[in-house]
Parts: C-alpha cells; structure tokens; sequence
C-alpha cells in the first residue's frame, strides 16, 4: 500500500514467466502490435507512435524530454513536487533552457499561472505532472492544454501513476507525449514504460536539426522496430513485454470506468476512515488523488517506527513523505490490484493499533467503522 509497486495479478505473474522468444519471433510481433492496440485504448488515443520504452517511468521522462528538445530550446516546467522536479532536471541535462514555475507541495496549477508562463517564455514544451506521487495532488490538464496550445507550444504530460487510476484522455485533451510506467495502477511490476507521441509531436521529433541526444531512446529509431520495419534496435525485455500485455488485459476486461469507479470508492472509505480517527490529508480538497493518500502524521507519532510496525507487524508497506513532507506525512497507496476494501479496512484497522500502543487517542474502531458505512453508502 506504497507508492507504487502495486498488488500484481497471478495472472501477470504467470505471463512473466512463459518462454522467453526472440525479439523478432513472430509470436512476439503479435505481442508488440497487442500491446500497442491496448496502450491505444487505455490512453484513449489514436496516436500511432504508441508503445512500450524498455525502462522504468524515469526512462519514459527522458524519452519524451530528450525527443522533444534540442539543445537551447526553451521548456516550461510545472513543479509541486518530487517528478516535476525531476522533469526539469531531465530538461536541463537534455540542454533545454529551463524555466520553473511551482506551486507548494500538495497543491496544483491554476490554469492562469500557466498561461502567464507560456505567454512571457513562449517555450516548444510545457512538461507537467498529472498525478504527483509525493504528494497525492491531482492537476486538471482540460483548460492548460487549451492555453499551452493557443502560445504555439507541445504539452507533456507525466501519467505514471494516473494510468489506470483516474481517467486520461490523450486525444479529446490533446496530448502531444506522455509517459507512464507499468507497476502504479496498471499493477504490472516494474521494467517498462508505455509512451504516446501526438502527430504533431512525431512531426517536430522527425525534423530535428540535431540527433536525439540518447541514442537508446531515440523514437526516430525505436519506431522503426515497434512499426512495420521491425528493424532490429535492442533486444526488447521479453517477458516483461508479456507482463504489460497481461496487465492491459485486465485493465480493460475490467474496464477504464469501471476501474476508475473502484479507485474512487476506496479512496473514500479509507478517506472517510482516515477523518472518523481524527487524521487529516496533507493537499488540497478537491484535487485529491484516489490512489495516492498523503495523511498528516499527529504530533508527537514517530513516523518511521509506525511503517516499520505496519511492515512488521501486518505485512503493510505505506510510504513516506518526500522533500518538505518527509517525516510528516504517510503515503497510503490504492493502486490498481492494491484498491480493494479488505486493504482498506485492514490499513486502518492496522494503523488505528499503531497510534493507540503510542498514545494518540481516537474512538475504538472509528476508522474501520466510517470506511464500512461509507461504503454502504456508495
Ligand atoms: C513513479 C513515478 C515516476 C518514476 O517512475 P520509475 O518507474 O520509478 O522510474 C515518475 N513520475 C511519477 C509521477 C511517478 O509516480
């Protein structure tokens, strides 16, 4: 119940471990072209440049940074927290000339914020995370894709853990590249990262003055391989190909809405819970994320001791806080095969055991209580 890696499938288990073929086998051709059919339909997008980079989401960033920009090109980066952060240190390395804008960890953009950054830098690409992990804030993207597309720039955007948790429409918002990675809520472990590039984005990475800066993640080679070419360009990772391919399945066998609904429901059990026991979330109301809980640590709780009891204790893994939140905050993840009620009930159950051994006071059983009625009222 951290941050991610998720609860995995015995389903995807099983895929990991089928026999391993060649990267050109035609049996792992029809994987490729599977998996990008799916990709397609989890991203909601008919993007052909669609597929899966060999690498975890931090490989994803820099494929989509490093395609993008060419040395001096100038890049608006929105940071409130750890991966905008790490976005904009991509760009810098990739020679991008970088400008930060931010918010406090915990909160998001406004759309004004971003169309004052876009209108005074007038930058080729405006990077920003949809689902920011260190602290549980859930960016709207609708309204500053409008304006980052109405200053002539592309926008990228950081899915990694809001893929297969909460909805994301790279077509009807008009996406030009975004990165994921399998082991958030697609609940895959991790190894892979599936991207999508616009047409207009293929089209800026094809004109290039200046080679991709990677040559690994160079999508003006690695397409040639996912496309009809299938030119060799590295040996793909096989069985983790299998792995993603088995996770999309049950993504949509359960289907993106339905799943998203099963996320929502949990969170807010566990958020009802939280409340009922007298904690508190640490970003703003109303730009929560479902899958990722930050809650406030009481005053006076140790925060390393309480995950090291969870862990030992009930076999909970929660995360902790990350830059100006560390010590302060625990991350309850609710990612994919992870958002379920008897994880709910039982971290609370857990957590309430936790703070009553180290004093903190709360009516015996509230959490579990609330999360139970709210569920029963959903
Ligand atoms: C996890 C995460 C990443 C990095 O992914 P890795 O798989 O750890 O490389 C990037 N962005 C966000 C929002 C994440 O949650």
């Amino acid at each position: 119940m951290g941050p991610g890696p998720s609860d995995v499938h015995p389903r995807v288990s099983a895929a990991l471990g089928a026999p391993t073929v060649g990267h050109l086998d035609p049996y792992f051709l029809k994987v490729m072209t599977e998996t990008q059919e799916m990709l397609r339909r989890v991203f909601c997008t008919q993007n052909q440049l669609t597929l899966a980079v060999s690498g975890t989401g931090s490989a994803g960033m820099e494929t989509c940074v490093v395609n993008l920009i060419e040395p001096g090109d100038r890049m608006v980066v929105c940071v409130n927290g750890v991966f905008g952060g790490r976005m904009a240190d991509v760009a810098g390395r990739a020679g991008a000339e970088v400008t930060v804008i931010e918010q406090p960890y915990g909160q998001v953009f406004p759309t004004e914020q971003v169309a004052e950054a876009v209108q005074r830098v007038r930058p080729k690409v405006v990077g920003i995370v949809q689902a920011e992990t260190s602290t549980g804030a859930w960016q709207p993207l609708e309204e500053i894709s409008k304006v980052v597309h109405e200053a002539g720039a592309l926008l990228l955007v950081d899915a990694v853990t809001s893929l297969g948790g909460v909805p994301v429409e790279v077509d009807a918002w008009n996406i030009d590249a975004i990165y994921s990675g399998t082991q958030k809520c697609l609940s895959c472990p991790p190894g892979l990262s599936p991207v999508s590039f616009s047409p207009r984005a293929v089209e800026v990475i094809s004109t290039r003055k200046t080679k991709v800066a990677s040559w690994y993640l160079d999508m003006n080679m690695v397409k040639n391989y996912w496309g009809q070419d299938r030119a060799y360009h590295h040996t793909a990772p096989i069985n983790m190909n299998y792995a993603l391919r088995e996770a999309l399945a049950i993504v949509l066998d359960e289907g993106l809405p339905a799943r998203h609904a099963r996320h929502l429901r949990n969170h807010k059990a566990l958020k009802a819970g939280l409340l009922a026991m007298g904690l508190g979330y640490a970003n703003a109301e109303g730009f929560q994320l479902p899958q990722l809980n930050p809650v406030t640590i009481p005053s006076g709780v140790d925060d390393a001791s309480v995950r090291k009891q969870l862990l030992e204790e009930f076999g909970i893994e929660v995360g902790g806080g990350l830059g100006p939140m560390k010590g302060k905050v625990w991350r309850i993840g609710l990612m994919g095969e992870t958002s379920q009620p008897r994880n709910v009930l039982l971290v609370l159950a857990a957590l309430e055991k936790c703070l009553v051994e180290r004093g903190y006071k709360c009516p015996p059983g509230a959490g579990t209580v609330a999360a139970s009625a709210a569920y029963g009222a959903m």
